[in-house]
């Protein structure tokens, strides 16, 4: 077999390519291959796919293709151009790449399987390509995904801010509970950013939404409840944020005796903010021991800790009566605690409460796709790196969508 055989072989090329050339240079390890077409030959139109005989052929075009062996491998070729009567000269279009790119489909679907797998910066180095090319690669793949995907709206949504950049700039980001995907990204956490993704959408495929994950966050209830029918009953409070604002209160409380304390000259509650703020199941084995020491102690910050700690039994119930049972003797317990922050934040939960309890008619929360938190957070850290928040939108899209990323052969 000559090396001219061989390559024929392995691009798979149709019987109207043949290859004219292959340089192999050592000292840069590249092998350059040149492709020609036969006389006979016919190709169809770019437009109409009628299939003419060849007018001419283009300037000289370049690709990268996947490498030889060490050896970054290009492909040069003249594309044919067809005189086709209804739409003049055309150039065909190249059957081993999908886009002008200057990679072949083969070369671009291992770029996209590569920044599958780590950031831009680590595919660049990987693939030998630029930053500029490994970033082009992800837009245009996303491009094509979205141009891809059905537009429907899930039967159970979950609408989660993220705070991007240090500026504390806001995106609006709305899942697909049940296919854990990201389906939609605007800008801000106003009414008219959910609002926005709603529009898109006819009363029929409005009415069809069985339920909302949110947080209590009023321009996401409002947006909400202006657009879904019968929003009262959808609208399910995640339990995540629910219990955050609790935790948050026992941290409140942990701070304001800590000040307390130390202007005694008693440190007790140093370094101990993370015991309280975790589950209980969660604290690290060496240092259980020195909490339930401090737990002991008639602490105002143990008080508050048990209250919230409580308070996860709420989402073990099943049935909706039982909960609200609970919840009726967790909300006296907290609001007779005497800790402000504790009180408040029972507060809080009381105005949400009906929103809290469709928890037990849905079951849904923004972390049902725990896989996709993580995704987003990762997203979230190579995003240091981009340039805006466009870029962050794409890397999120292109991990999270869900989209069909990858080119097609013509
Ligand atoms: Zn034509």
């Amino acid at each position: 077999m000559t090396e001219k055989e061989m390559f024929a072989k392995l691009l798979q090329l149709g019987a109207e390519w043949k290859i004219t050339e292959v340089k192999l240079n050592m000292d840069e390890n590249r092998i350059d291959i040149w492709l020609g077409t036969e006389s006979w030959s016919k190709w169809p139109c770019a437009v109409c796919g009628i299939e003419q005989a060849v007018h001419d052929h283009a300037q000289e075009q370049t690709w990268r293709h996947l490498d030889t062996c060490q050896c970054q491998t290009f492909i040069h070729a003249r594309l044919p151009r067809t005189d086709c009567k209804t739409h003049g000269v055309k150039q065909i279009l190249a059957p081993w790449a999908s886009v002008r790119n200057g990679f072949t489909l083969m070369m671009e679907t291992r770029v996209i399987d590569t920044l599958k797998e780590c950031d831009i910066t680590g595919c660049s180095r990987l693939n030998r390509i630029s930053w500029d090319a490994a970033w082009s690669v992800m837009e245009k793949a996303v491009k094509r995904g979205l141009v891809r995907k059905d537009k429907r709206l899930p039967a159970y949504i979950g609408v989660d801010e993220k705070s991007f950049g240090k500026r504390h700039t806001y995106e609006t980001l709305v899942c697909d509970l049940e296919r854990g995907t990201v389906e939609f990204i605007v800008d801000d956490r106003e009414q008219e950013s959910l609002e926005f993704y709603y529009k898109r959408f006819g009363d029929k495929e409005l009415a069809s939404v069985k339920g909302v994950a949110m947080d209590m966050w009023d321009p996401y209830i409002a947006a909400t409840r202006k657009y879904i029918p019968e929003a009262e009953d959808k609208i399910v409070f995640d339990r995540y944020h629910v219990t955050r604002h609790v935790t948050e209160a026992v941290d409140k409380v942990r701070r304001q005796e800590h000040k307390i304390l130390a202007d005694q000259g008693e440190d007790i509650l140093k370094g101990t903010k993370y015991l309280w703020l975790a589950n209980e199941d969660n604290i690290p084995e060496c240092r259980q021991a020195e909490f339930s020491k401090i737990r002991r102690m008639n602490l105002k910050t143990a008080r508050a800790w048990a209250i919230k700690e409580s308070l996860r039994e709420f989402w073990n119930y099943i049935y909706p009566g039982n909960a609200l049972k609970f919840w009726k003797r967790w909300f006296s317990w907290a609001s007779r605690s005497r800790l402000k922050p504790i009180i408040q934040a029972a507060r809080t939960l009381k105005t949400h409460i009906k929103n809290i309890l469709t928890y037990f008619k849905h079951r849904i929360t923004n972390a049902t796709t725990e896989g996709l938190n993580s995704k987003i957070q990762m997203v979230k850290e190579m995003a240091c790196g981009f340039r805006n928040r466009e870029h962050y939108k794409i890397a999120i899209y292109f991990h999270c969508g869900g989209l069909d990323l990858y080119p097609k052969q013509i």
